[in-house]
């Protein structure tokens, strides 16, 4: 490898630095076969599907470019759109035998997805749940005979087999119990999303219970299993049902 003295993207290969600038003018050029030529093979569909820009591309710059983890390179590319909107795209690059190839991409900043299906289920009966969220309360249910938290919600206690249960406010922290990061679109919302990370968080001020979802801020991060999270309430752009996010309780 050679770097190029001086380069403004110091440690960077110099016919890296020509790879990704070519690779941001056809993407705005929306030649989509000279794209898929830059992707990495075996990740092919994946990358076609990380990745969220708009139509009717004008102009590309290469924003920055450096070595980064796992000997990859991190290339941030921002678009313009001809209506003067900007994205800014992160591809991850790697050398492989027949040259330079993209094995991840990714939109910045960083934002968590939204699925589509946000909301009550069918019957209505864990409603309260969701208008807890709207008013910025957590709220699961709980048996009033017998005191059993009961996640996911159930008409009958499965403890006791009362029929009266209520739905409580609790503490919208939680601890780590399990984590992953997706990397692939598994749904068409994901798109412009990826990756992102799941949290299911354990809430010992309910008796154990644990909720699923999606962590603020998480790019790069590695959560600790037993790690404290809060929950945050986040609106739904089209006033819909706000959903539930965890993030790390790390001090900066
Ligand atoms: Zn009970």
């Amino acid at each position: 490898m050679t770097t190029v003295e001086g380069s403004v993207f110091p440690g960077v290969p110099a016919d890296l630095v020509e790879v990704a600038e070519r690779h941001g003018r056809i993407v705005a050029a929306g030649d989509n076969k000279a794209v898929l030529a830059d992707f990495r093979p075996d990740r092919i569909a994946q990358l076609i599907a990380s990745a969220s820009l708009p139509p009717d591309l004008v102009k590309s710059e290469l924003l920055d470019l450096r070595p980064d983890e796992g000997g990859l390179f991190a290339a941030h590319i921002r678009y313009t759109a001809a209506d003067g909107s900007e994205t800014v795209l992160r591809s991850r690059w790697i050398r492989l035998p027949e040259g330079w190839r993209v094995t991840q991409v990714r939109n910045l900043p960083a934002t968590p997805p939204r699925m589509d299906s946000t909301g009550p289920a069918e019957d209505g009966n864990d409603t309260p749940h969701w208008e807890g969220l709207r008013e910025g309360e957590l709220r699961v249910p709980r048996c009033d005979d017998c005191a059993n938290w009961i996640w996911p919600w159930r008409p009958i206690c499965p403890r006791c087999h009362g029929f009266t249960v209520s739905w409580t406010a609790v503490e919208p922290t939680g601890t780590v119990f399990s984590w992953t990061r997706t990397w692939q679109p598994f749904a068409p919302e994901f798109s412009g999303h990826l990756p992102f990370v799941t949290v299911l968080a354990e809430l010992p001020q309910a008796g154990g219970k644990r909720l699923l979802g999606v962590l603020l801020d998480a790019d790069g991060v590695e959560p600790r299993i037993g790690e404290p999270v809060r929950a945050e309430f986040e609106a739904a752009p089209d006033g819909g049902w706000p959903v539930l996010r965890w993030r790390l309780s790390r001090e900066a």
